[in-house]
């Protein structure tokens, strides 16, 4: 079974979409970081984004690794996430990578988080969310994790999500089929709880 978690920055899939893999005994795909460790190898090697994306291994786990190396916080950093959403806009890259991410979840139990799962990766999941939340309240989440000013994060999280929304290929929309939950004033434990027994639901 698969189930696809979309959305904005900072609406929380990455914490909900590990909390239903956990709570389900699923795998969890974090299809951003796939974005993050070809944007850091395009910047460190100046080769062509689509290049880099069709040749670079990565593994995702407990660590993110490109090529062996351990990348788990190199791809954290600002300069990354900019240069991951600039290098999402290329078309051969997002081939490259949407094949890595269905070969990876053509077997097993996967739940997997992005921004074009639904619509493009897995448009046969079995069930599918698009998580939202304000955008002040995501740039707060954000702010409090990196330890920053809330109004910073808002501004470049505003470009990023402009950036994602507006691009040709494969822009962040919601599936038609998915169901839309806004975790704004909700608690991850909550919003865990609802996505867990959907997909129980459906497995009957
Ligand atoms: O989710 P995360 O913030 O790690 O993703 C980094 C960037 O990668 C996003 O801003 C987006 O541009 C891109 N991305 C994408 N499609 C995905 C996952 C991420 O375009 N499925």
């Amino acid at each position: 079974m698969v189930i696809a978690i979309d959305g904005p920055a900072g609406a929380g899939k990455s914490t909900v979409a590990r909390g239903v893999a956990e709570r389900l005994g699923f795998t969890y795909l974090d299809s951003g970081a796939m974005y993050r460790a070809a944007a850091l190898a395009t910047l460190e090697d100046r080769r062509e984004p689509a290049e880099v994306a069709r040749t670079l291994e990565i593994e995702l786990g407990e660590r993110v690794l490109a090529n062996g190396r351990d990348v788990t916080a190199a791809i954290r950093t600002p300069e990354v996430t900019e240069a991951a959403s600039r290098i999402a806009t290329d078309r051969a890259v997002r081939a490259a990578l949407v094949e890595k991410q269905r070969e990876l979840i053509r077997r097993g139990d996967w739940v997997a988080e992005g921004r074009d799962i639904g619509t493009v990766v897995a448009p046969g999941a079995e069930l599918k969310i698009f998580l939202t939340a304000s955008p002040e309240q995501r740039a707060r989440r954000r702010a409090a994790e990196l330890g920053v000013d809330w109004r910073t994060v808002l501004r470049d999280q505003t470009l990023r999500d402009e950036q994602d929304r507006r691009r040709e290929h494969s822009p962040l929309r919601a599936a038609p089929d998915a169901i839309a939950i806004d975790t704004t004033d909700r608690t991850v434990e909550d919003v865990v709880t609802q996505i867990a027994k959907l997909a129980r639901d459906l497995r009957g």
